[in-house]
């Protein structure tokens, strides 16, 4: 691969200040989706070097909180710039072993660097209260300290982003890191890694162990240094943690599944809702959990506003990431393509029909057609679980309350969209959909500036915003008598 600086791609894991070179007797191959080649290795790390790192991390911590707001601003504000200075390289790294296309890539890495840059602006304010004293001789007043050693544990799908979301307000508040990166890209996470040291981040502050899941998830939730647990990923492995983090009661952060209705009411902008419906649903190839999962739309527009959407959807290029104008890269890995695969062929046998693409595509691999299904009911798997792939599912509703039943039936509750022009209606269903987000009239949602996270089995807690960097931070309340 070319790249201007050679030295961001590492076949490695950090370590506390030790970097570990993959030894190829025990090490993790990384394909690249596109050509399922190998890539190159990385360390196969278990549970000895996660306490090594988490008691690296608590070493760092003490002296990393100690320093002010903006000495800590300032690094962070440092990693965001090289992260800029650096995005083509960083973005053909995301793409070699993730598959998107090179453009959404780069677009990841702003994107992500953008969550450093909000929180080294908003660690500057993290503020405390005095309140008025219950007794004439006492005042109460309330602080917030950084929780401490986080650890943290991030999925495939935004390689990038879904660290920076986290490592942002971590580190921001004062507290250290260590992050286990998913197996299929943990490259980027290593590159980031390599600029955070140029950047001056003190080490130890911002250690990644790739390795055994199992392994390294079970020390990072029984070890009790660590205080706070943030995780992305899906429900199953998130319940799983907050089972295994219990003995130690450990804050949690969980960005869990998603299953995101996304509705076209018949007063809706037919244009801009097919465009909102592309930007939703084909993202990253549908893998991201926010993605449009379930399309609604009322009855006296589904005919004209399926004919549109599948018109767009045919000219999406599918290809290698690395390929001019490729706008929808492979799946991630097989199990992912045959997910697709057996959600469209259940839909098929209970009705629904293909209006465009609806099967794997001819470049082979885990590349998979970008796909319109009609005559979609509630009964099919693509209702009720997340596809995770290049599948528009298109439900027909009667009125506002049916579809508002419909959209709320399910157990996730992440993100949600819709589409329409009444005002009154506008607030009714943004107030009725019980999401943690909701897009009105757009497709696209995520940014620093907004609180991202879910209700019910979508997980705990809020990422990026004003809110995002409390889930990093204790309250301690300190009651001054005598006075
Ligand atoms: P996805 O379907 O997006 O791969 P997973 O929940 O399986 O979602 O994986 C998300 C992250 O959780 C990855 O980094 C993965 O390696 C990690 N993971 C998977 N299983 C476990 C486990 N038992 N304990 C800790 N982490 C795990």
């Amino acid at each position: 691969m070319n790249l201007k600086d050679p030295a961001l791609f590492r076949e490695a894991a950090l370590i506390g200040d030790r970097w570990i070179d993959a030894d190829p007797s025990n090490a993790i191959e990384v394909n690249n989706p596109a050509t399922g080649n190998v890539i190159a290795r990385v360390p196969k790390l278990g549970a000895a070097e996660t306490r090594a790192a988490i008691e690296a991390a608590a070493t760092a911590q003490k002296a990393w909180a100690a320093r002010t707001a903006r000495d800590r601003a300032m690094i962070l504000r440092k990693w965001y710039d090289l992260m800029i200075e650096n995005k083509d390289d960083l973005g053909r790294i995301l793409t070699l072993e993730q598959g998107k296309p090179v453009a959404e890539a780069t677009g990841e890495i702003v994107y992500g660097a953008s969550f450093i840059e909000w929180f080294a602006e908003e660690g500057r304010r993290v503020y405390g209260d005095m309140v008025p004293g219950h007794q004439p001789d006492k005042r109460i007043m309330v602080m917030k300290q950084p929780i401490g050693v986080v650890a943290a544990i991030t999925p495939w799908n935004f390689p990038n982003a879904m660290i920076t979301r986290k490592a942002g307000p971590a580190l921001a508040s004062g507290c250290a890191m260590v992050l286990k990166p998913a197996s299929q890209t943990p490259f980027s996470a290593i590159a980031i890694a390599v600029l955070a040291g140029r950047a001056g981040l003190p080490a130890g502050l911002f250690s990644v162990i790739t390795g055994s899941a199992r392994e390294i998830g079970a020390e990072m939730t029984a070890n009790p240094i660590v205080r706070k647990l943030t995780f992305t990923g899906s429900t199953e492995i998130g319940a799983e943690l907050y089972r295994q983090s219990a003995p130690t009661i450990k804050k949690l952060g969980l960005e869990l599944g998603g299953n995101a209705p996304f509705i076209v009411f018949d007063d809706a902008d037919l244009d801009s809702a097919v465009e909102g419906a592309l930007i939703a649903k084909f993202r990253n190839n549908g893998q991201t959990c926010v993605c449009a999962n379930r399309l609604y739309v009322q009855e006296g527009i589904y005919e004209a506003f399926s004919q549109k959407l599948s018109t767009a959807v045919g000219k999406l290029k599918i290809g290698n990431g690395f390929d001019e104008g490729v706008i929808l890269g492979p799946l991630i890995d097989l199990p992912a393509l045959e997910k697709v695969e057996e959600h469209v062929a259940d839909a098929i046998s209970k009705g629904a029909s293909v209006m465009e693409g609806g099967r794997r595509h001819s470049l082979g691999g885990t590349f998979y057609e970008a796909t319109v299904l009609t005559d979609v009911t509630k009964d099919m798997a693509v209702a009720r679980e997340e596809t995770f792939g290049p599948v528009a599912p298109l439900f027909r509703f009667k009125d506002e309350a049916d579809v508002i039943a419909q959209a709320n039936d399910t157990e996730f509750g992440l993100a949600s969209y819709f589409y329409a022009k009444d005002l009154a209606r506008v607030f009714r269903v943004a107030e009725a959909l019980e999401y943690g987000m909701v897009g009105v009239n757009t497709g696209l949602i995520s940014t620093p500036e907004a609180p991202f996270g879910g209700v019910k089995l979508s997980g705990l807690g809020r990422e990026g915003s004003k809110y995002g960097i409390d889930e990093f931070m204790e309250i301690k309340y300190v009651c001054l008598g005598g006075i």
